[in-house]
């Protein structure tokens, strides 16, 4: 930066990306004028760090690979690393991620490693994951795509429609895929797909819309090819296709689907099946009947898929089939505080920006919880409750001259209170090295 725009702009200032406070959290101070802040320092490292990657073959499963690298046999996670690393993003669902890092894993292993003399065919392990909203189905996909390193990409099924008809075709779930890692056409042919709200293209459900393709059938069909695996032509512009455009051909053979729905009453189905009786009285019915619901959706098999409305080839290319349990209020605690970025330690990082403290007691988190639980929608709730609760103070927090502590109870949450706010004598900006 030269002398006069540094004159300008004032002292303290990151010589990388010239931001200063509070636009950047802390600022190193190396000779006299001269800052870093935090952000361009770690910037630095992942640049370091990825060029040693390159130089040197990481062990197997060890750490996340950087952007862009391509994933090897050596270096996939074994299904309990990918459960670990799962384990600090996802709360709870157990057997879920279990049933779905051994799928992942074969998945890859099947793609990576040379098919064996004997011609032993595997076969590709889509995933479908059942489970109420909010409870983390696209989570553990998003995670999993993250901790392998491929491209990731979510769709909703609601909005496909079989050729024809108003709506997306279904190959624009593979240029979400494309677009998301800039088209690197290997790349893409190796990531990971994510159809939301699958249950809606059940054949039985009854669709509003008359523009669209109405049973929901036509749409599974023509996910059919794309689940096993074709060479399909996807419209590098998007929308629908027409004859004279040119396509992007991509093979979907080695992509992994995984597909999520709620599938509302399928519990009830699968209890006609089992032939037990679904609803206990024996505590809080509510309690009971959500747990009871997770058990059902535990036994789920083809049958009950078929009865719902799911057509037997579309059922066939989704050999995994996992239930998500509901999440109960103290899963939702845990949700709030334990992963890596959970809410909470989200909003206490922006504050601590500012130099400010923020504080939830246990019995705010509780209380959260327990409104979040009302809005049955599952860990979703969370996010909006504490949004709410912040925009008042991250509407004034800029503003603010001296750095505070905040503490959040329960009374606040319930909106019997303001927000607690002490004075702390923080500093914004750290000097880790003083100079001499
Ligand atoms: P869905 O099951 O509807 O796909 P999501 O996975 O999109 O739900 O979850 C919505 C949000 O709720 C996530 O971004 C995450 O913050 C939170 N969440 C849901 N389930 C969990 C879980 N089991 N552990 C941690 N966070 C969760």
């Amino acid at each position: 930066m030269s002398r006069r725009r540094r004159d300008l702009l004032g002292d303290e200032r990151c010589v990388f990306c010239e931001k200063s406070p509070p636009f950047v959290a802390d600022l190193i101070e190396g000779p006299p004028g001269v800052f870093l802040c935090y952000d361009c320092v770690e910037l630095c490292s992942s640049v370091v760090n990825e060029n040693r990657g390159r130089k040197k073959r990481p062990a197997a499963g060890a750490g996340p690979r950087q952007r862009g690298t391509k994933l090897t046999f050596d270096a996939l996670p074994t299904p309990s690393q990918l459960k670990t690393e799962l384990d600090q993003y996802v709360i709870g669902q157990e057997r879920a991620k279990k049933v779905v890092s051994v799928a992942v894993y074969n998945h890859y292993k099947r793609i990576l490693v040379d098919p064996e003399p004997h011609g032993v065919e595997i076969e590709k392990s889509n995933i479908l994951l059942i489970g109420p909203t909010g409870t983390g189905k696209t989570l553990i996909a998003r995670t999993l795509a993250r901790i392998l390193n491929v491209p990731f990409a979510i769709g909703d099924a609601t909005t496909l429609t079989e050729a024809g008809y108003v709506g997306e075709d279904v190959e624009n779930l593979l240029l979400r895929l494309l677009q998301n890692c800039d088209f690197d056409i290997e790349r893409a042919e190796k990531g990971i797909v994510f159809i939301d709200e699958i249950d809606k293209i059940a054949k039985t459900q009854l669709n509003v819309s008359i523009t669209r393709d109405v049973s929901g059938e036509g749409v599974q069909q023509a996910l059919l090819k794309m689940l096993e695996g074709t060479v399909s032509n996807v419209p590098p512009q998007g929308g629908r296709k027409h004859p004279e455009q040119a396509y992007i051909q991509l093979d979907t053979t080695n992509i992994l689907f995984v597909c999520g729905g709620a599938f509302v009453n399928l519990d009830e189905i699968i209890a006609g099946r089992v032939g037990r009786k679904q609803i206990g009285f024996k505590t809080d019915p509510n309690v009971d009947r959500e747990r009871r619901k997770g058990e059902l959706l535990q036994q789920c098999e083809v049958e009950d898929l078929l009865q719902f409305g799911m057509i037997p080839e579309f059922v066939g290319r989704l050999p995994i089939v996992c239930a998500l349990a509901p999440l109960d209020e103290d899963a939702l605690v845990r949700i709030m505080m334990e992963p890596k970025n959970a809410v909470i330690r989200q909003y206490q990082r922006l504050f601590e920006m500012e130099g400010s403290q923020l504080e939830f007691t246990p019995e705010a988190i509780r209380e959260v919880a327990k409104r979040a639980l009302a809005k049955e929608t599952g860990a979703r709730g969370i996010r909006a409750i504490v949004e709410d609760l912040m925009l008042d103070l991250m509407f004034a927090l800029p503003g603010k001259r001296e750095p505070a502590r905040y503490t959040v109870t329960h009374e606040v949450v319930r909106g019997e209170r303001p927000v607690i706010v002490e004075e702390v004598g923080a500093k914004k900006v750290t000097r880790k090295r003083e100079t001499a």
